[in-house]
Order: C-alpha cells, then structure tokens, then sequence
C-alpha cells in the first residue's frame, strides 16, 4: 500500500512539474518584463518542489559576482540587492563551471566549494542549481534549498535544468529584440549623418555649377571647377569606404598583397591629401628612416589607411596646424606615427574610436561629428595585414596620435625581386568609336561630350535594346555599359554582344554604381573586360581608350 502511495505521490510531482513548465513557457512567450517571469518561476519551483528557498542570479559585469535578481524564501530587502561571489566560494560560483545540475545533499559537509554567507545566514542545508544560458557564456544561476535534509530525485534535475531553458529562451529572444532595436537605432542616425554628409559636397558642387553658368570669369570658373572636382573625390571616397566596410562585414574583401615599399605607400597617402592640407595651412612632415621599408602588404588598402589618418589629422586639427608622420623601423616590423596638435580625443572616448559608427556616440562636448567609418575601416584593415593601431591623446585640445604597427617583409636586400611598381601609362589614344549606353540622359550626354572633347567618335544608347541595334549598326571598339538599364540589363546586352560574330573584339567596361565583389563575378561570368565604379574618372576613361586592362582582375 506504501508502495502505491509512493508511486501515486511520485506520478502527482511529475505532473505538477509538467504544469510548471507548461505555465512558465506560456509566460516567457507572453511577458514583455522579464522580472514577472522570474518571480513567476521562483515561486512555481519552490511550489513543485515543496522547498522553502528558490532564487535567480545573475552574474554580473566583470563575472565576479552575482546579483540575486529574483527569490522566495529569502529575509525581506535582499532580493535585487544581495550579491555572491563567483569563485569557489558559493555553490552558484561552482554551478558556473559545472556542465550539469549540481546537488548538495548537506551544506554543512560540502567540500567542492564554500558556504556563501547568503545560504550559511538563512540555515541552508540541501539544495540544486544549474547554469542559466549556454555552458561557458552563462547568464546566471537559478538555485533552489531548503533548512531540512532533502533528497533530490534525477526528475527533479531535469525539472529544474528545463526550467533554467525556458527562462534562458526568454532572455535570449530579449537580448536578440534589444540588440536589433538599438541596431536600428544606429542605423536611423547613420541614415541622418550620412544624408547630412552628403549634403554638404552637394551643396558646394550645385553652387560651383551656378557659378559656372552665371559667369565667363576664367578665375571664377577655375576655382569652382576646383571646388566641384574636390567634393566629387571626397564623396566618391565616402562611397568607398562605405563599400569596403560592407565587404570586410561579410568577409569579402581581400587583400591584394605584393611587395612593397612603405614609402611609396605614404607618399601615395600624402599627395591624396596635399590639397586638403595646403588649404588648412597645415604644416607636414615626413621622417623615414635612412634604409628602405618593405612590406608584405596591398599597397591600396594600406594607403587608404594612411589616407585616412591624415585626412582625419587635418580634418581634426584647426588651421595652420602641425601634422608629422614618423616611421620608425622595430624589431619584426615597422611602426608608423600620425600626430597632430589639433582638437583632441577625450579619454573616455579613445577606447570605442575604433567601433563603426563612433561618430554617433561622441561625447556632447566633442562639436564635430562624422559618420565614423573610417577608423573602423583603419583598425580592419590593420589587422588583415597583421598589425595593430592604437589611439593616444591627452584629452581635448592637447592633439592626437595615432600608432600603427605593421610587421615588415624580409629585408630589401635579402631579396632578389624588386618592388613591384605599377608602371602603366596610358598609350597614346588614336581615336576609337565609343557606344555609350546609359538610361541617365545627362551621365549619358555628359560622358558623349566628355569623349568628343577627347577626339573619339561617339554613340549613345539609353536602354539595352537600342544598345543592341546600336552596336550592331555602329560597331563601336568600346562599349562603356552602365548595368541597371531599361528592356535588358547590362549583363544581357554583354551576353548577347559576345555571342555575336563581330562581338568578340569589342571591348567592354561596365560603368556602373555596383561595385561589390558578386556584381564584378557576374560582370566576368558573362564577358565584361573591366568593371568601373561610378563615377568614371578621367584617368579611368584614358586608360580604357588607351586599351589598357584594370590594375586587378575585372
Ligand atoms: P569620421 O571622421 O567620418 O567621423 P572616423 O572613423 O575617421 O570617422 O573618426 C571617428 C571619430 O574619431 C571622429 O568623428 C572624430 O571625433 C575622432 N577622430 C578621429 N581622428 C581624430 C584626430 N586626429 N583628432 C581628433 N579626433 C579624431
């Protein structure tokens, strides 16, 4: 008869356990506070468990400690405030390093860990615990105890672990809501910097144009094409590094490594910013070492870099400022400072310089914002050659330094092959028929005229059918293909160009706003020679006039 109530007490726990689960995933799909899960659940197990105690902890930044967020049992005041450590000096601190539900029969003969006082002060003798969140990223502990010798079943070890999921469930889907509200927070700002960004050199290139149509003064007319030439190559360097932020966040983008000389590097990244750093007054210089640097590296990449810490040095420093590069060989590599005297970095906010979109979460007292791609792009960069870089200042006003390590190729001498120079010129350009097709009737119209100024024959075709007739017509040496196109797309007129008899010959660049690295696979896939970024440069167009391939592959 004791047997059949035992057994029919046994079936009556399992099922109220069942019904605790059942109630508490209910309520972690439901809840939108967290804490009315956890009181909700500390209650209902100490309940199904027929046991005074029953607490959530979480571990605290730092995981030194554990805060009691939620309890029964426990003396009045201490739930949301009572604190115990992680280490080996409570049961909770074991649990965190334990992969399954750890069970005391009796505290007071416990021998894995101590007593925390928060057990030892309420008369704590049994109790169960188990890991909150994934083994090794733990979120907390969830604990239950009692005053008298208890024996805890296996059931009641699952019982307990399947609650600790459930309430793991919730706070997970919390995190993950969290973190996408504060990503699109991010992202709306970023929308109203970037607008804002591109404003101010649209801005200025509408005036320059204004300027043009009103006057014929040479003088007027050669400082606002100046000024129209600077913005462009300012917003085709913003679109840039957005295009390479987004390949580096999905792991496409690849270096170009060769041998070369870090002089060469700078110098590149100096004469981009000449210009911006003559019309501040600022003054520069160079120290190089006497012997010569190589690196393992690609020399684009890293003189963006360099590019951008300069343009940051003149761009953060007030007029007629003092700017200096030094490089300095070390052991194993070579270390490359950028120092100015400008505004400065506040203390607090050296340390996230480095994260995407720093720019939003200046400090107020820092005046001027920007989108803060550039640093991020640095740091990226930096570290898919092997170095490292590292921000310094002693706070506002006081100028900022920034440190770049990058580790250095074998000495010059010890090899046998020379620095690789990019020594193409643009051949000399007889002239060629040149199909523009373009459904932007003014990229279109302007880029004709562009190319009869250069002495070549030219023909426009705005959608991808009249591009077909065109060339068919007209049989162009040249096609220069924007992709997005009315009737048939870029891709398809290339298809169709190649599998013509007179098709083969003809070269054809793709000018389009597309530049990630899938758009110049398909641009290959389907026989585009070059594949051009928009805007065309005009040292671009000589160069595909003069027939010369892409410095890279497409
Ligand atoms: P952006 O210049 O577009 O904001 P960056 O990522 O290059 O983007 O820089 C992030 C932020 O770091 C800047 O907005 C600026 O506040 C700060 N910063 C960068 N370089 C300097 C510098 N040389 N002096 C002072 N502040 C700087």
């Amino acid at each position: 008869m004791d047997d059949v109530e035992d057994a029919l007490h046994q079936l009556r726990r399992r099922e109220r356990q069942a019904a605790v689960l059942a109630d508490l995933g209910h309520c972690a799909l439901s809840v939108d506070d967290l804490q009315v899960l956890f009181d909700q659940a500390v209650a209902q197990v100490a309940e199904a468990l027929g046991i005074r105690f029953c607490k959530v902890l979480k571990l605290l930044p730092g995981s030194r400690e554990l805060l009691l967020v939620a309890g029964v049992g426990w003396k009045q005041g201490l739930v949301g405030q009572a604190t115990v450590p992680a280490g080996l000096d409570s049961q909770a601190g074991y649990t965190l390093q334990s992969d399954r539900p750890v069970v005391v029969e009796d505290l007071r003969s416990e021998a894995r860990f101590s007593g925390p006082l928060l057990l030892s002060e309420h008369g704590v003798v049994s109790g169960m615990s188990v890991i909150i969140g994934p083994q090794g990223h733990p979120w907390g502990v969830l604990g239950t105890h009692s005053n008298e010798l208890k024996e805890f079943t296996g059931e009641d070890t699952y019982f307990i672990q399947a609650v600790a999921n459930t309430l793991w469930d919730a706070i997970h889907r919390r995190q993950i809501e969290d973190s996408l509200r504060e990503a699109d927070r991010r992202k709306d700002e970023f929308l109203a910097v970037l607008a804002h960004e591109l404003r101010n050199p649209l801005a200025s290139i509408s005036t320059a144009l204004e300027v043009i149509s009103l006057t014929d003064d040479p003088t007027a007319n050669a400082e606002s094409r100046a000024i129209a030439r600077r913005q462009v190559d300012h917003l085709s360097r913003l679109v840039d590094d957005l295009l390479e932020v987004s390949r580096i966040g999905q792991g496409r983008l690849k270096l170009k490594k060769q041998r070369v000389q870090l002089r060469e590097v700078i110098d590149s990244a100096v004469a981009d910013n000449q210009h911006f750093i003559d019309r501040q007054h600022h003054s520069l210089s160079v120290t190089f070492p006497d012997e010569s640097i190589f690196l393992d590296a690609d020399p684009v990449r890293l003189s963006q870099v360099f590019g951008n810490l300069l343009n940051n040095a003149a761009k953060y420093t007030p007029e007629g400022g003092v700017i200096e590069i030094r490089i300095r060989p070390e052991q194993a590599g070579v270390s490359i400072v950028v120092r100015d005297n400008g505004i400065g970095i506040p203390t607090a906010y050296l340390g996230a310089i480095f994260e995407m979109f720093a720019g939003l979460n200046q400090p107020a007292e820092m005046t001027q914002k920007g989108l803060g791609i550039g640093l991020s792009l640095v740091r990226s960069l930096i570290e898919m050659h092997g170095g490292t870089v590292e921000a310094r200042s002693e706070g506002p006003g006081k100028g900022s330094e920034f440190i770049v390590w990058l580790p250095a190729a074998r000495r010059a001498e010890e090899t046998d092959d020379a620095p690789n120079r990019d020594t193409r010129e643009p051949a000399s350009t007889v002239a060629k028929r040149v199909l523009v097709v373009e459904d932007n009737d003014d990229a279109a119209t302007s880029l004709a005229k562009l190319l009869q100024v250069l002495g070549q024959e030219t023909c426009v075709a705005h959608d991808g059918i009249e591009a077909l007739k065109a060339a068919s017509v007209f049989r162009p040496d040249i096609i220069l293909l924007d992709i997005g196109l009315p009737k048939l797309n870029g891709y398809e007129v290339a298809r169709c160009i190649r599998e013509k008899p007179w098709g083969n010959k003809i070269l054809l660049a793709a000018v389009t706003g597309w530049g990630q690295e899938h758009d110049r696979d398909r641009a290959r896939e389907v026989g585009i020679d070059r594949h051009i970024t928009k805007p065309l440069t005009l040292p671009v167009l000589k160069e595909v006039l003069a027939g010369l391939p892409a410095p890279g592959n497409v």
